[in-house]
């Protein structure tokens, strides 16, 4: 290349006079304002955005020739305000309006009152998590935990981990590493953010062997597959999808009869983990009257935190206290507070319907979802407001043919009112749907109702 045509060539480092203009880091952080800045945030953080303010300016100098290089005072509020937004937590409450109560990129389950206290009082101070305090010796971790798991599925134990995959992941490293595990070829699942049955058997370190057909497996199917390498058989529920027409499966009790005499283990990854009759799904207590082990998440239709539960055999439960892995997978101690609460509250199943949220949603009335669409269209009030029905979801992979009859509050939009919703505080996710976007109640507490319209009126819904 000619290097004369280079000479103070726009965007060249080095020749363009405009590039050397702009203040170096060194003279932006001895300016007034920088001190002052430096006082309130630390000088290391001042630093760092005003290297990235810098960085960002000779960008944009490079990529455009014509624009003026900015002033130092330019500079100091860009890097101010980068100040201000790296304050501010990332993770950001959400109103979902979307119409699904178990929203995985939300959270999933919203707590109780009761749960969100037991973690306040857990998390400032200290907390008997691994204390007998009658004795004052070292006590087992999350007695009271497990002790309400145990007596909600009516079974000799339990045992709470990180998540429910984890919970499978430690029942199979536990109880088949190095084994069999059999599972029909109609529940070979994927879960969703690429877990599947298949990977945790192997990750477990064992051997999968599928027995039956896509739509039909028989007692027989896996009677004929136990071999002297078996060791657990694994009934895994459709959380995330249902079978119907020509379909045949084993049931928990014929399976758990095929374990016994066999000398197996029956476990039953049931997922969603419904403490009482929602639907079609499978109650926790049904799968424990079968299963060695059921497992199942917390933030799922307990309603709970994060966790993986495990209730079961105390037999079965020995050998995965016992397993390294445990430590790798166990719970925290505000989640272990959440979860105690949770638990705490289904012990009367009126009450756990009333006080969790998620519960709450899921069985109330149609009548209390649109008596709240009325109540924000009445706040929103103008014609172009229209109330219109909608099917929600369970969510989180559950439930997956049971629509949730809900009420939608329709505005006209392009997709650029639902972008503002998003980017407000609290930031609001509706659905977007043929030139609408709809606000669902279904998932919208009572006291969310006056903060949605609030939210909707300062993204100019009004105008
Ligand atoms: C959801 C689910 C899992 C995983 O539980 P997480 O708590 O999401 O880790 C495992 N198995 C089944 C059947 C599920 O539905």
């Amino acid at each position: 290349m000619d290097a004369k045509l280079n000479e103070g060539r726009p965007g060249d480092p080095g020749r363009d006079p405009r590039l050397r203009r702009l203040p170096a880091l060194g003279r932006l952080l001895e300016a007034p304002e920088a001190k002052a800045l430096a006082d309130e945030s630390g000088r290391a953080g001042l630093t760092e955005a005003l290297r990235s303010t810098i960085g960002e300016a000779r960008r944009a100098l490079q990529a455009d020739p014509r624009m003026a290089p900015p002033d130092e005072a330019a500079l100091l509020a860009r890097a101010a305000a980068r100040v201000a937004e790296a304050r501010v937590p990332r993770l950001r409450g959400v109103i979902n309006a979307t119409g699904v109560v178990l929203h995985t990129n939300l959270g999933r389950a919203p707590l109780a009152e009761a749960a969100l206290e037991a973690i306040f009082a857990a998390a400032g101070g200290y907390c008997d998590l691994e204390l007998d305090l009658e004795t004052g010796r070292r006590g087992a971790r999350l007695a009271g935990v497990e002790a309400r798991l145990a007596s909600l599925a009516g079974t000799e134990g339990g045992l709470a981990v990180n998540n429910g995959a984890a919970a499978l992941l430690l029942a199979l490293s536990a109880l088949a590493a190095g084994g069999e595990v059999v599972v029909s070829r109609g529940e070979l699942v994927e879960i969703g953010g690429g877990f599947r049955i298949p990977d945790v058997v192997v990750q477990g370190g064992a051997r999968l062997v599928e027995v039956g057909t896509t739509n039909r497996t028989r007692l027989a199917d896996y009677a004929a597959a136990i071999g002297p390498a078996t060791r657990v058989l694994l009934k895994v529920h459709r959380s995330n999808y249902r079978m119907t027409g020509f379909t045949a499966e084993a049931t928990g009790a014929e399976l758990a009869g095929l374990a016994r005499a066999n000398g197996l283990l029956l476990v039953h990854d049931l997922g969603s983990g419904a403490v009482q009759p929602l639907a079609d799904e499978p109650t926790i207590a049904e799968a424990a009257a079968f299963a060695d082990l059921v497992t199942f998440s917390g933030d799922k239709l307990l309603g709970g935190p994060q966790a993986g539960l495990i209730a079961g055999r105390t037999e079965a439960l020995a050998r995965l206290r016992t397993h390294p892995l445990l430590r790798a997978l166990r719970l925290d101690k505000l989640s272990a507070a959440a979860l105690e609460a949770t638990l705490a509250l289904h012990a009367d199943p009126a009450a756990a319907r009333r006080a969790i949220p998620a519960l709450r949603m899921l069985h109330e009335a149609e009548a209390d979802r649109v008596r709240r669409a009325d109540a924000l269209a009445a706040l929103l009030g103008g014609a172009a407001t229209a109330i219109v029905p909608t099917e929600g979801r369970a969510g989180g992979g559950t439930l997956p043919a049971h629509p949730i009859p809900s009420r939608a509050v329709a505005l006209a939009d392009n997709g650029e009112l639902a972008r503002r919703l998003r980017l407000g505080t609290p930031a609001v996710l509706g659905r977007l749907h043929e030139g609408w976007l709809l606000l669902d109640v279904l998932a919208v507490a009572p006291d969310e109702i006056e903060t949605l319209a609030d939210a909707v009126q300062a993204a100019g819904a009004d105008r």
